[in-house]
């Protein structure tokens, strides 16, 4: 369920349990038995296809068997890589919810002053733009542990989490800094915060993630 791009792609890349471990196969969508019905009336990232795979008998020749990859260490190792890329993505949507709100707090007056003059409203941007920071340095972190090819994957949920959590935090305090006007497409911040709780559940949920690095710190698993 939930495959992005499933309906557009010509091929689909599914990992499934086989006799020989988890194994990845190359599936051509016109192969006889494959289908990928797609998701409708989604609220968030609306600008992106997702669908559901179907496979029904479908029959594949070996050559469709992706070599040197048995186990769950493929998939994860592919999970890994986007996840990484998420740690810095979210704080993008983070960072242009915040410089819109800056701007518009600027611009708006209330009574005989601008909303950015307000201390309330200071103190939201202070707390927002000190998380935002906090999230940064945390993705230079591990960008750097993986430039040295140190980085682990739990260290990867753990900024996979706090960021994607932060951000979704900081799109919801910059709608209430833009009240009624930020529930329009006018601005970009509901449009960040609703695409944010697909983000939120993609490439592992945060509670997911909660159980790996519960995992790294104690050496147990509470997956099942
Ligand atoms: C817009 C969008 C695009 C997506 N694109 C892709 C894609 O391209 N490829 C792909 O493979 N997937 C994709 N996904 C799927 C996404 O990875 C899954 O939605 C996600 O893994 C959660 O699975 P689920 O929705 O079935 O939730 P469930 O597994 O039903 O989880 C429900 C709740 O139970 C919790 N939970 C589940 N298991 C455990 C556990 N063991 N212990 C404790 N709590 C648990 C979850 O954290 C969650 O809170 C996409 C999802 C969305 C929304």
């Amino acid at each position: 369920m939930w495959i992005t791009n499933g309906s557009v792609a010509d091929v689909a890349v599914v990992w499934a349990q086989t006799d020989d471990r988890i194994r990845g196969f190359v599936v051509p969508t016109d192969t006889p038995g494959f289908s990928a019905p797609e998701i409708k009336k989604k609220m968030s990232l609306r600008a992106s296809v997702t669908s559901e795979l179907v496979l029904d008998n479908v029959r594949l020749p070996a050559s469709a068997i992706l070599p040197g990859a048995s186990g769950l260490s493929g998939p994860l190792s592919c999970l890994s890589e986007a996840r990484f890329g998420i740690v810095f993505g979210a704080l993008g949507a983070a960072r242009d919810c915040l410089e819109a709100t800056i701007e518009y707090a600027g611009e708006r007056q209330i009574f005989d002053k601008s909303l950015a003059a307000y201390q309330l409203t200071q103190a939201k941007l202070a707390d927002m733009t000190l998380e935002l920071g906090k999230g940064m340095l945390l993705a230079l972190h591990l960008g750097r542990l993986k430039d040295e090819g140190t980085l682990e994957s739990a260290q990867v949920s753990l900024g996979k989490l706090n960021n994607v959590r932060e951000a979704i935090a900081i799109a919801r305090e910059c709608r209430t800094i833009l009240a009624a006007a930020g529930i329009t497409l006018e601005y970009p911040v509901m449009r960040h915060a609703n695409n944010l709780e697909s983000v939120l559940t993609y490439e592992g949920t945060s509670e997911v993630h909660q159980l790996v690095i519960g995992q790294a710190l104690t050496g147990q698993s509470a997956f099942r």
